[in-house]
């Protein structure tokens, strides 16, 4: 196991379209570290979430904008993983439901938004600068010097299959076909946006999770960082670790 040393900032990115399996990894490979964890696309879709319950339509820019400035969106960094509240509520799973997903593009497109989330996650990095972040935007745009950044990827029908699983452990029934026109739209959507769109970050280590399952990608992120990282990372008994 490899843990970073308690005094150093550092900050992993992993980006990377729908359904690669994002936050899985970015959770466990921050516990395996010892840094904290911050979903970002959890941002955008409490956001979402906020809309659609104040009846306000996703692709109405000025209203969306206007709704996300008066937003108090803060996690609560005792929990593990970190849950988040909007507006002093837990947001849970209504953040992952069918019609956040639909909706969650539409106001991610938003570069007012984009620019509140942005702002936010900085000064988050700021308080908890020993981090796993993920998203779509983190290594290219939010926090382009990040000491190791890495790009996920695997092919759509693979996606939308873990998606579907996923999605029945929650008790959510979708279909496969349902499952892929969405994520094929929204990778449409977030590569195409002109701000913050997805797009692997310069420098960034392409691991395509396709035909690997879970405790592989991670332990080949975790060799990443390793190689990566160079001295900040120091063995489990110098720095008091526990597991
Ligand atoms: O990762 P997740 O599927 O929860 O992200 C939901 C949506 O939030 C994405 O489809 C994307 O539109 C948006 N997002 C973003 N930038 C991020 C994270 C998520 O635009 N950094």
């Amino acid at each position: 196991m490899l843990v970073v040393s308690a005094t150093a900032s550092f900050i992993v990115t992993i980006d990377g379209p729908a359904g690669t399996g994002k936050s899985t990894v970015a959770h466990r490979l921050a516990k395996r570290l010892g840094l904290e964890f911050l979903d970002t696309g959890a941002m955008y879709r409490a956001a979402a979430l906020t809309a659609l319950e104040r009846g306000i339509e996703p692709a109405d820019g000025p209203r969306v904008a206007e709704l996300v400035r008066g937003m108090d969106l803060h996690f609560d960094w005792t929990s593990d993983p970190p849950e988040l509240f909007a507006d002093g509520v837990a947001v849970g799973e209504r953040i992952r439901t069918p019609e956040v997903t639909r909706a969650v593009s539409a106001v991610a497109s938003n570069p007012l938004v984009r620019a509140a989330m942005v702002e936010s996650q900085r000064l988050i990095a700021a308080r908890h600068p020993r981090l796993v972040t993920e998203g779509r935007d983190q290594g290219s745009v939010v926090f382009p010097d990040a000491d190791v950044r890495i790009y996920l990827d695997a092919r759509p029908e693979v996606r939308a299959s873990r998606r579907v699983d996923q999605l029945r452990v929650k008790g959510i029934i979708t279909t496969e076909a349902e499952v892929l026109a969405n994520i094929i739209e929204r990778d449409r959507l977030d590569s195409s946006r002109r701000d913050g769109p997805l797009v692997c970050p310069n420098g960034a280590a392409v691991v395509d999770t396709s035909a690997i399952d879970i405790d592989e990608v991670i332990d080949r992120l975790e060799e990443i960082v390793r190689d990566r990282a160079g001295s900040v990372l120091v063995s489990p008994h110098r720095s008091g670790h526990r597991p």
